[in-house]
């Protein structure tokens, strides 16, 4: 059983969970020259945030002790595989700030190698050549109370083996007509090694070999021999593999190495409202329920990217979560958390209005006519007579050094129809006709004289005033509570901002047989909405914290300066807190 786990962070302390611990271990026993690890994808898809955890696991040790990680595609079934998922898992593993050592590698490039290895067991008596169609091979498996039945070619001869599995090299027989096993103990308690299938026939080309084999190694073969070849030393892999570990080990042993690579597990992420199994994210894919791989609501670090969330965000969330062998399910309010923290001093500053109410300033020429002589020294602004447009000088970040901006303050502007209720509820803070006046974030205090409804009484208009001495002055004699962002009717910039929910309302949404019975319906929802300028101007892939609104990136394929096009990544603030 599942359960949601505390998730305790021993950020910039000494690291103990349990793999760190065999590594130091190994490192003060001066059992290897070098620390070595590997990720291991398959590219059979895009890395999801699952692959995240790995990739900061497997990095990270290496780093931390002097070490390397490699990165190994383990392209050992063509039939998934292709060239555009390599591409892409290089480029979000560098994003994610890691770097391998050297080239890339590829099971594939061991083929040979691996197909000397397959023989030498045939010749040491270690496996055989099956001609038991797939159905009687799994039927002759036994089960877990029972033995299961050797197969008839299991005594051949290693001349007879020999030749059949040359054979099977050289195509002479279909898939699923030969298969060779490795001999081990049909009797086994452990299912995996009743003799597994270590090479098969595929007529298939394979992206990187092309038509050279048809026949392919197992991932449970090649794995830890592709391990021992680039002199891995921790081989860091999920629970589910801790069955195959006997097999691991069985075949480092037959084969022999002076420096044998040991396999250790470790607990799979696992994320409430989240899916990380590539082959059930490729089903969205492919059914067109999101827009692709990097659909901004994927848990794809292609998707995360496009979303806005950091490297530095999703790194500290793999922290938070830490390494250990117990399962468990964690709250995606932690990824948020991280992501957001990282967020507060590094996004500039900017207004949008989300849902624009319409406001008309009725003695703006009066007001703005004495702006110079009524403003505080503290602003920096200029009068565009052609325009009429106030320019509003303004640091992009209160207390971080990110440049400054303009922002157009005009005669008819735009706030959120949230922050003007005709009947308030206890507590509300904002604009009514009670509390007429509130500050207008950057600019002088505002004071609503008139609501204009429609005909079912929705506000549509507001007529309001400005205090011409509260141009970053405090008004006199009273006290006004509250500040409002704003945007400039003329100036400001149509744009078109995705808010986004999680893609399942299913909390456990691997466990809905039927991934459409899981989905949330509000996932994505649209806003016509207004930008400042200097928002709109932003290039694609910039982040910012829109006041009061949450923190938001223009997006990477659709955004442009004439039609903007803003992601949320995630809200301003959230009741949540890491343990
Ligand atoms: P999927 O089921 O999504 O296809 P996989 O395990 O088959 O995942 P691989 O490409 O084979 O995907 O995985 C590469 C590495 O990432 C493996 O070492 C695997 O153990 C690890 N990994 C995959 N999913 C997770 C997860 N949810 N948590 C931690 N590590 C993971
Ligand atoms: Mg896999």
């Amino acid at each position: 059983m599942s359960e949601h786990s505390s998730n305790n962070a021993q950020k910039d302390e000494v690291k103990n969970d349990f793999i760190r611990n065999i590594i130091r271990d190994d490192v003060n026993a001066q059992r290897y020259q070098q620390i070595v690890t590997r990720f291991p994808p398959e590219p059979n898809g895009y890395l999801h945030l699952g692959h995240v955890k790995s990739i900061c696991l497997n990095f990270g040790v290496a780093k931390e002790f002097g070490g390397v990680c490699n990165l190994r595609f383990d392209d050992t079934n063509p039939t998934a595989e292709k060239q555009d998922y390599i591409d892409n898992i290089e480029n979000d593993v560098k994003w994610l700030g890691f770097e391998w050592a050297g080239e890339a590698y590829h099971a594939s490039s061991y083929f040979d190698q691996l197909h000397a290895w397959a023989i030498q067991l045939i010749e040491q008596g270690d496996a055989y050549v099956d001609l038991q169609t797939p159905e009687q091979i799994r039927d002759n498996r036994g089960s877990f109370n029972e033995a299961g039945t050797p197969s008839p070619q299991r005594d051949a001869s290693v001349e007879e083996n020999l030749a059949l599995f040359n054979d099977m090299k050289d195509g002479k027989y279909a898939e699923g007509k030969a298969v060779l096993r490795a001999k081990i103990d049909m009797a086994s308690p452990n299912m995996n090694l009743r003799d597994p299938v270590i090479y098969r026939v595929m007529h298939q080309s394979h992206h990187q070999t092309g038509d050279k084999w048809c026949i392919y190694p197992m991932y449970d073969f090649a794995h830890p021999l592709s391990d021992a070849l680039e002199g891995i030393t921790h081989s860091l892999c999920t629970l589910e593999f801790e069955d195959h570990r006997p097999f691991y080990d069985w075949v480092i042993a037959k084969i022999g190495f002076d420096v044998p690579p040991h396999q250790y597990e470790f607990s799979r992420l696992n994320v409430d409202h989240t899916l990380t199994s590539k082959r059930k994210l490729k089903q969205l894919v492919d059914e067109g329920i999101v827009s692709g791989w990097d659909d901004p609501r994927m848990p794809t670090v292609a998707g995360m990217r496009r979303r806005g969330y950091t490297p530095e965000g999703l790194r500290d969330f793999c922290e938070r979560v830490g390494v250990t062998k117990a399962d468990s399910v964690v709250d995606f309010r932690l990824l948020e958390f991280s992501v957001r923290q990282s967020l507060e001093t590094t996004t500039g500053r900017g207004m949008a209005v989300l849902k624009p109410l319409k406001v008309t300033i009725t003695n703006f020429s009066d007001a703005v006519s004495s702006w110079e002589t009524q403003k505080a020294d503290s602003v920096n602004a200029r009068f565009d007579d052609a325009t009429q447009t106030l320019w509003l000088t303004q640091p992009n970040h209160p207390n971080v050094d990110m440049g400054e901006r303009e922002i157009p303050f005009t005669e008819t502007l735009y706030i959120d129809q949230g922050d003007y209720e005709i009947e308030p509820p206890a507590g509300y803070k904002r604009l009514s006709p009670e509390k007429p006046e509130i500050r207008l974030r950057n600019t002088y205090v505002l004071a609503v004289t008139e609501h204009i409804t429609d005909e079912n009484g929705n506000v549509v208009e507001l007529k309001a005033t400005i205090d011409p001495a509260t141009l970053g002055n405090n008004p006199e004699g009273r006290k006004v509570k509250g500040v409002i962002h704003w945007v400039s009717a003329s100036q400001g910039v149509p744009a078109t901002v995705r808010m986004y929910e999680q893609l399942f309302s299913a909390e456990d949404p691997s466990g809905v047989a039927d991934v459409h019975q899981a989905l949330n319906p509000d996932s994505l929802t649209e806003l016509y909405a207004v930008v400042e300028p200097s928002l709109a101007h932003a290039d694609a892939g910039t982040r910012f914290q829109f006041e009061r609104e949450g923190y938001f990136i223009t997006d990477s394929e659709d955004h442009s300066t004439d039609k903007p096009v803003f992601n949320q990544i995630v809200s301003l603030r959230d009741s949540y807190k890491p343990a």
